[in-house]
């Protein structure tokens, strides 16, 4: 739609940031402006709509977007911390970074058999998000579905978490 191509031509791009030869992607612009932010948020829900009962947003950029997503869709939101930032984590999950390692974790908030659509920004090497995978079935939860503003392609990101509906791809 036309307000989609205009969402996805407000996401600005970076070179060199947080390092040298990375291209970074910037969804800022996209979040500051109301109608881009509406099509994007209708479009993450879309494919699931009514097949999930909770939203959990990856910190930091994933919080965002998914607060959005559960008001849109008439849901709650849970938020899926690095480690250290939660008062009472239920499940921790470790995984690879391109130098060293982090833990993402999670509180034990939500009834088992609760239906989660997971949510972040972007889809990289999918690291993280395969991560945010394991923490829900830890706690018994199921995944309804993973889903990203924007997937950079070429890094095998759905290889790694499996299918991940991507309003943008790049
Ligand atoms: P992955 O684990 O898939 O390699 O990286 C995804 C995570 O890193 C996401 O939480 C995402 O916010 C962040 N990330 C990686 N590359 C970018 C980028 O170009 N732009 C933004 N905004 N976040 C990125």
């Amino acid at each position: 739609s036309e307000a989609l191509a205009r969402a996805e031509s407000l996401i600005a791009t970076i070179p060199d940031f947080p390092e040298p030869g990375i291209l970074f992607r910037d969804i800022s612009p996209l979040m500051a402006d109301a109608a881009a932010l509406r099509a994007v948020v209708d479009a993450v829900i879309e494919p699931f709509a009514d097949a999930f009962d909770v939203v959990a947003g990856v910190e930091a950029r994933g919080f965002m977007l998914a607060g959005a997503v559960a008001i849109a869709a008439g849901v709650g939101m849970a938020p899926i911390r690095k480690a250290g930032k939660l008062p009472r984590p239920a499940a921790s999950v470790d995984y690879a970074l391109e130098y060293g390692t982090a833990s993402i974790e999670m509180s034990d908030d939500l009834p088992r058999g609760c239906r989660v659509l997971l949510v972040d920004d972007i889809l990289a090497t999918g690291g993280t998000l395969r991560a945010g995978q394991q923490l829900l079935a830890e706690l018994g939860l199921v995944c309804a579905g993973t889903a990203v503003i924007m997937e950079l392609d070429g890094l095998g990101g759905r290889d790694v978490c499996g299918p991940v509906h991507s309003v943008f791809r790049v």
